[in-house]
């Protein structure tokens, strides 16, 4: 039987740049019930990143490790160069607790945790265009040229599996995307399939 106090599983995906991150940081301030995965990740910290708070930073061998020991959800090798992965026993605590819990994590993870969890609830963000996409790439000042372009080519790609996802928004103006997905995760709550308590209740006419 289930109720609307149940967490939900929401797994955000987007391009590199396209603000996944920054939105992921106002719905946590927003909402101080919701809660993030931090992931795991081979790549090199960016300057203001914080271990254990943006990612557990791993070496190669330590990530090889995780994946021997099934301490993954899923885990990736995200272009070509990085493995990134959300460490299982976090989300599965969160969800048995009943927390919401926000995934921001790539297009082919997406995949992976919505064979494993069919009930969570996907959002890709979109960047109002392509250009606009380019220029916080190279705004953030995170990476080198070399490192833009990849990320950039690499945007194409992803944009193709937006149809597979529930829902989009559209980053252009940051707090409406951010009250987009506010709206989405309160629908989600409401669906009838996650209240049967309730609904049961009123069929029964016990109430
Ligand atoms: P991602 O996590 O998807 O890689 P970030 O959250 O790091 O992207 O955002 C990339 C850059 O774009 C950052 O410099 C961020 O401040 C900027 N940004 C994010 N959302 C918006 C927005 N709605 N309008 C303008 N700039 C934005
Ligand atoms: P960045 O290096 O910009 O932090 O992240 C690069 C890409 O890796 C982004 O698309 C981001 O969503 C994705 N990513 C971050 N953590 C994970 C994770 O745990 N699993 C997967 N599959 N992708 C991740």
């Amino acid at each position: 039987m289930r109720n609307n106090r149940e967490g939900l599983l929401i797994v955000i995906s987007g391009p590199s740049g396209v603000g996944k991150g920054t939105v992921c940081k106002c719905l946590l301030e927003n909402n101080k019930n919701f809660k993030v995965s931090v992931s795991a990740t081979t790549r090199e910290p960016r300057k203001d990143e914080i271990e254990g708070v943006n990612y557990f930073f791993k070496t190669k061998e330590e990530f090889e490790k995780m994946i021997k020991n099934n301490e993954f959800l899923e885990y990736v090798d995200v272009f070509g160069m990085n493995y990134y992965g959300t460490p299982r026993a976090y989300v599965e605590e969160e969800l048995r607790a009943g927390n919401d819990i926000i995934l921001e994590i790539d297009v082919q993870g997406a995949m992976r945790v919505k064979e494993t969890f069919p009930d969570a609830v996907t959002v890709f963000i979109a960047p109002p265009s392509m250009s606009t996409l380019k220029s916080r790439l190279i705004g953030r000042g995170t990476e080198s040229q070399e490192a833009v372009e990849k990320r950039f080519a690499q945007a194409f790609e992803e944009l193709k599996y937006i149809t597979k996802y529930d829902y989009v928004v559209i980053n252009s103006v940051l707090l409406k995307a951010v009250s987009d997905v506010e709206s989405i995760i309160k629908a989600e709550h409401l669906r009838v399939f996650r209240n049967t308590d309730i609904t049961n209740k009123i069929l029964g006419g016990n109430e």
